[in-house]
C-alpha cells in the first residue's frame, strides 16, 4: 500500500504542478484540490478508469458544487503501474475538472480538458487501458467459427451476437 501511496501523491503533485503552469486555475483552486482524498476503483472495472464521487447533496457546504462537496475520488487500480503515467495523469486532471465544479462531459469542460498538454494522447491511451483491462479481466471468448475472431469478454455471447464481418452467430469458449 505506501508503494501505491508513493506512486498516487506524486502523480497527484505532478498533476497539480502542470496545472499551475495552466492559466486557468487559480491559486484557490490548485489549494483546494490538494485536500482531495483518493481511492481505487475495483480492479474488474474495466470502463470505468476514474470515477470523482460527492457527498449526498444535503452535505454540500454550497449551492454550487465544488471541491468541499467531493467525498473521494477513485482511479483504476492498474493505472499505477508505470507504463500508464501519461494516461494516469490524464485522468487525475479529467477528475480535477469535476472536483472544481464542472459535473457534466459538456463543452465547457472538454475545453477545459483540452488545456492538458498530452490530452492529443487520452484516446488511444484510453482503448490501450481498455483493452489490457478486458484481457485481464475476461473469462469468455466470443469466437466466429468462420473468420477465427476473437473477443474477450467478462459474459457469455449466449447466441445473442453476431461476427461484424461475416454476420456468422459467435461461439463461447471459457478462457
Ligand atoms: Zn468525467
Ligand atoms: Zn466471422
Amino acid at each position: 500500500m505506501n508503494n501505491v501511496n508513493h506512486i498516487l501523491n506524486s502523480s497527484i503533485n505532478s498533476v497539480l504542478k502542470t496545472m499551475s503552469y495552466i492559466d486557468f486555475f487559480s491559486k484557490k483552486d490548485l489549494d483546494d484540490l490538494k485536500k482531495i482524498k483518493f481511492g481505487l476503483l475495483r480492479k474488474n472495472s474495466v470502463y470505468r478508469h476514474g470515477v470523482t464521487r460527492f457527498l449526498p447533496k444535503n452535505k454540500w457546504e454550497s449551492e454550487i458544487p465544488n471541491s468541499s462537496c467531493v467525498k473521494v475520488v477513485d482511479i483504476h487500480p492498474l493505472l499505477l503501474e508505470p507504463e500508464w503515467k501519461i494516461y494516469r495523469e490524464i485522468i487525475i486532471y479529467h477528475e480535477f475538472i469535476h472536483c472544481l465544479g464542472y459535473l457534466g462531459h459538456n463543452k465547457e469542460f472538454y475545453n477545459i480538458e483540452s488545456l492538458w498538454p498530452t490530452i492529443i494522447q487520452k484516446k488511444i491511451q484510453g482503448q490501450k487501458f481498455m483493452q489490457v483491462l478486458q484481457q485481464k479481466n475476461s473469462t469468455w471468448r466470443w469466437i466466429c467459427p468462420k473468420c477465427d475472431i476473437q473477443i474477450l469478454r467478462q459474459r457469455r455471447s449466449s447466441g445473442r451476437y453476431i461476427c461484424k464481418k461475416c454476420n456468422c452467430k459467435l461461439i463461447d469458449r471459457e478462457i
